[in-house]
């Protein structure tokens, strides 16, 4: 009945090859476990880059504007970030060693269960503590325990983030506002231990691909900038220092007529209670016995154009890999996927992020491909 999209959906590579593999395999390599599914080389410390926003496709598409990472690039494979493509989710992925389906965070929007509202995961909500709604140790907690000394070194502005509780807590904090603080702290701080994991983060190549596009001078220029931080901070490194750097999720630029508004389709609206994620994943959470009905209205509206599956299937089908019996209730009743550059958008409740240019969410390789280079220190 239901016409199947066009094209299979890119389904992460759960247990061997997405970013909770990556934060595993990272700990494993400095002693903190025995699983390493990535079969990383052990190293005494490790500095770990998070470029937000810089997708594997973007990178290999921009030889000119990053030579440095671009050679890095030639050896590697890319991972997947894990569904959705979003930075809440691939950065507590990358935290905990865990799929998404296990951390419970799930996405940019979800459904606080029992309440009707939605936990936007970047500005997360005082109520909500942290280490209660993604209860598993991080890599940085388990490093810390195993003896091995553990940094965060990003914006002042996330310090006290219900996202960095959730993804990153047990690392020292050290704050970095600019490029060159980055590079620089990173470099001291793993110079404050013998064993040592650093995490650097970056976020303005995201925000640049938002507000801007990928496609724009705005975007390239400051991926040049992020190729010499690359450069800098490689350099930064003492001995017996393994470097990887990675990103959290890809992006493409969606054209204005490519954009579906819910809150312009009454039909995307009948039985809806809550509409979580973003425009590229969706959560789609309905009234009390509609669950059927908005599936059924969302893949008539949406075609083949889109993936739209209901919670159960979604969890079948290994979207979030596998899920905890506790977080079953933060998955939409419904959830969708663009198969293409397009966006399921909503200008009235989220004008904001229905206004940006450059979007990442969905289940395909623009989103979900990102690089893990490496390199080593003797
Ligand atoms: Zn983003």
């Amino acid at each position: 009945m239901t016409p199947e999209p066009r094209t299979a959906p890119l389904l992460p590579s759960y247990g061997s090859g997405t970013l909770a593999e990556l934060g595993a395999s990272i700990l494993a390599a400095l002693g903190g476990s025995d699983a390493n599914p990535l079969g990383l080389p052990a190293s005494r410390k490790v500095c770990l880059l998070v470029v937000d926003g810089l997708g594997w496709e973007l990178l290999r598409d921009h030889p000119a504007a990053a030579p440095f990472l671009n050679e890095l690039a030639m050896n590697s494979q890319p991972l997947a970030a894990g569904f959705p493509a979003t930075t809440v989710t691939s950065l507590t992925s990358l935290g905990t060693g865990r799929p998404p389906g296990q951390h419970g965070v799930l996405g940019y929007q979800v459904a606080i269960p029992g309440e009707h509202k939605l936990l936007n995961g970047l500005r997360w909500d005082d109520r909500i503590d942290p280490a209660r709604w993604q209860p598993r140790p991080t890599i940085y907690e388990r490093a810390e325990a195993a003896g091995v000394a553990s940094y965060h070194v990003a914006p002042r502005a996330f310090r006290t983030s219900g996202l960095t509780r959730a993804a990153f807590r047990g690392a020292r904090y050290w704050p970095a506002d600019s490029m060159g603080a980055l590079a620089g702290e990173a470099g001291i701080a793993l110079r404050e231990a013998d064993e040592v994991l650093v995490t650097a983060y970056h976020g303005d190549l995201d925000g640049t691909g938002h507000g801007h596009g990928v496609g724009s001078d705005a975007w390239y220029y400051q991926l040049a900038h992020v190729d010499k931080l690359a450069e800098q901070l490689a350099g930064a490194l003492p001995s017996d220092t393994a470097l990887y750097v990675t990103a959290d999720h890809g992006m493409v630029d969606v054209p204005a007529e490519d954009r579906v508004d819910v809150d312009n389709t009454p039909d995307l609206q009948a039985g809806v209670s809550l509409l979580g994620g973003e425009p590229r994943a969706r959560h789609v959470y309905a009234r009390p016995g509609a669950a059927a009905d908005v599936l059924a209205a969302w893949r008539e509206v949406l075609g083949p154009r889109a993936w739209v599956l209901s919670r159960e299937d979604a969890i079948k089908e290994n979207w979030f890999g596998p899920v905890d019996p506790d977080m079953i209730p933060r998955i939409g009743d419904v959830v969708a996927a663009p198969a293409g550059n397009w966006a399921i958008v909503a200008t009235e409740t989220e004008p904001r992020e229905s206004a940006l240019t450059g979007m990442h969410g969905s289940l395909v390789s623009s989103d979900q491909l990102i690089p893990l280079l490496t390199l080593s220190t003797g």
